[in-house]
C-alpha cells in the first residue's frame, strides 16, 4: 500500500489489509443478476421489469397499488431514460454500468482560476444551484475503482475507461424524501430513491458540463466505474455505518451518491468524523429490523459472504443476496434499515441538532434512549402520505 493511502486510512480509519482486491463491478449483485443464475431468478426479472408501469404487478396491499408504482416508476423515469441513451447503439448503461457521455466539446483552454480556492467555491456555488444537496472533494484514489466493467452485451468483463490521470474526485450528495422514507416497506417509498437517482444524474450531467465548459476534463459517473462509500468518506461527507450505507451530519443515511472524476484544480476536503461508529457499536436497531437479517450484528471485520463482497478491508458488510432476494421477492426495493435508523432524522430542526451533539459524545447510549422512547420508527401508511395536504 502506497504512503498516501495509509495516509488517508489513519485520516478515514479504514483499515485496508494486504489480501485486498480491487472490486470487478461484474460481482456486484445488480450484474450478478444479469449472468449469475442463483441471483437471475424469474422473480429478479420481473422486479427489474416492474419498474415499467405494464409490468409493475401492482396489489391491493397499502403502498404497493397502481398509483404507488406510478410515483416510483415517473419518479426514476428521468435515470432510466438517461441510463438507455445510448445502450442500443453502444450497449452502455450509462450511470449503472458506465459513465456518463452525454456532453458537448467544452473550452479548448483551461479557465485560469486565481487560486485553488476560487475554483472549489465557484464550484461549490454551481453543485447547489445545479441541485446538489451535499459536496466533497478528495484525490483519486485507484483502490476504490472498479478493476474491470460489467458488458451487458456479452455478460462479462470489460476493461475500465475513465483516464487515470484525473486527480481530483468531486463526490455529490442527493437528499432523499423523509416523509416517503417513512413508508418502507412500499414501493411508494422507492420512488424517495428513483428520485434521489434522477437529481443525482441531473446534477452530475450538468456539473460536469460546466467543468468542461471551463476547459477541463470531467466525467460524470454515478453506481459505475467505482465504490461510492470509501470516496465519500474521504471527501468528508460521513461516515459508514453498520447497514454500510453513508451515513451524514445532515441527512443521514438518506442520501445517492454520484462522483465527476475531473483535473478541475479544487481543495481537496478532509475525511470527518461524527461517532457514527461509535454510535453503531451501541446500536443494532438495523440489523434487527432487516427482514432477511443481511445487517451484522457482531463487530466489523473482513468477513464476507459471497462475491458480492469486498475482499480485504475490516468493516461492516451487507450480505447483498439475502438483501437483493428480499427485494424481489416484495416487487420493489427497501429502504427498512434506513427508516428505523436514529440518524434518519430532519437535522434542520435545532431539536434534531442537539440529539446528533448527543449521540457524537460519551452520551450516546442516552440518546438512542431518547430515539427510542420519542421517534416514530414504525412503517407509516402510504395512504397517510397520499392524504397529506
Ligand atoms: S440503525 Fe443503529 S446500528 Fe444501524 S446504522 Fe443506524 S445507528 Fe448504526
Ligand atoms: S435494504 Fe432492507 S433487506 Fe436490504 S439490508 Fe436494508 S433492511 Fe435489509
Amino acid at each position: 500500500m502506497s504512503k498516501n493511502a495509509k495516509d488517508i486510512d489513519q485520516l478515514t480509519g479504514f483499515k485496508v489489509s494486504d489480501d485486498f482486491c480491487k472490486f470487478d463491478q461484474r460481482d456486484e449483485i445488480y450484474c450478478r443478476s444479469e449472468w449469475d443464475e442463483s441471483v437471475a431468478t424469474d422473480k429478479a426479472a420481473k422486479f427489474f421489469s416492474g419498474y415499467f408501469m405494464p409490468n409493475a404487478r401492482s396489489r391491493k396491499t397499502d403502498g404497493f397499488g397502481q398509483k404507488d408504482y406510478a410515483l416510483r416508476n415517473a419518479a426514476w423515469h428521468v435515470t432510466n431514460v438517461l441510463r438507455d441513451s445510448s445502450r442500443q447503439e453502444s450497449g452502455r448503461k450509462e450511470g449503472f454500468f458506465d459513465h456518463f457521455t452525454l456532453h458537448e466539446e467544452g473550452w479548448p483552454e483551461p479557465y485560469p482560476f486565481d487560486n485553488l480556492q476560487q475554483s472549489s467555491d465557484e464550484l461549490r456555488k454551481v453543485a447547489k444551484l445545479f441541485g446538489a444537496d451535499l459536496l466533497g472533494v478528495c484525490a483519486y484514489d485507484e483502490r476504490w475503482m472498479y478493476s474491470a466493467l460489467f458488458d451487458e452485451t456479452t455478460g462479462s468483463s470489460k476493461p475500465p475507461d475513465l483516464p487515470t490521470d484525473l486527480p481530483n474526485v468531486i463526490v455529490v450528495g442527493e437528499a432523499m424524501d423523509e416523509g416517503l422514507t417513512k413508508t418502507v416497506p412500499s414501493a411508494l417509498s422507492g420512488s424517495a430513491t428513483g428520485l434521489g437517482y434522477s437529481n443525482d444524474a441531473v446534477t452530475l450531467i450538468g456539473l460536469a458540463q460546466y467543468i468542461r465548459n471551463l476547459g477541463y476534463r470531467a466525467y460524470a459517473t454515478m453506481n459505475d466505474t467505482s465504490l461510492a462509500i470509501p470516496l465519500a468518506v474521504q471527501a468528508g461527507l460521513g461516515e459508514e455505518s453498520r447497514q454500510s450505507l453513508l451515513i451524514t451530519p445532515q441527512f443521514g443515511p438518506r442520501l445517492r451518491l454520484g462522483r465527476i472524476f475531473t483535473d478541475l484544480p479544487l481543495v481537496h476536503d478532509a475525511p470527518k468524523k461524527f461517532g457514527v461508529k461509535e454510535f453503531c457499536e451501541i446500536c443494532d436497531r438495523c440489523a434487527k429490523a432487516c427482514p432477511p437479517k443481511a445487517i451484522p450484528f457482531d463487530a466489523p471485520s473482513d468477513k464476507i459472504y459471497n462475491r458480492s463482497n469486498l475482499i480485504g478491508v475490516e468493516k461492516w458488510t451487507v450480505d447483498a443476496e439475502k438483501c437483493f432476494k428480499f427485494w424481489a421477492n416484495q416487487n420493489t426495493d427497501c429502504s427498512i434499515c434506513i427508516r428505523v435508523c436514529p440518524f434518519n432524522r430532519d437535522f434542520s430542526k435545532w431539536y434534531h441538532r442537539l440529539w446528533r451533539v448527543l449521540a457524537s459524545s460519551n452520551l450516546r447510549k442516552l440518546a438512542l434512549w431518547l430515539d427510542d422512547r420519542f421517534m416514530q420508527r414504525g412503517r407509516q401508511k402510504s395512504k397517510g402520505w397520499w392524504l397529506q395536504p
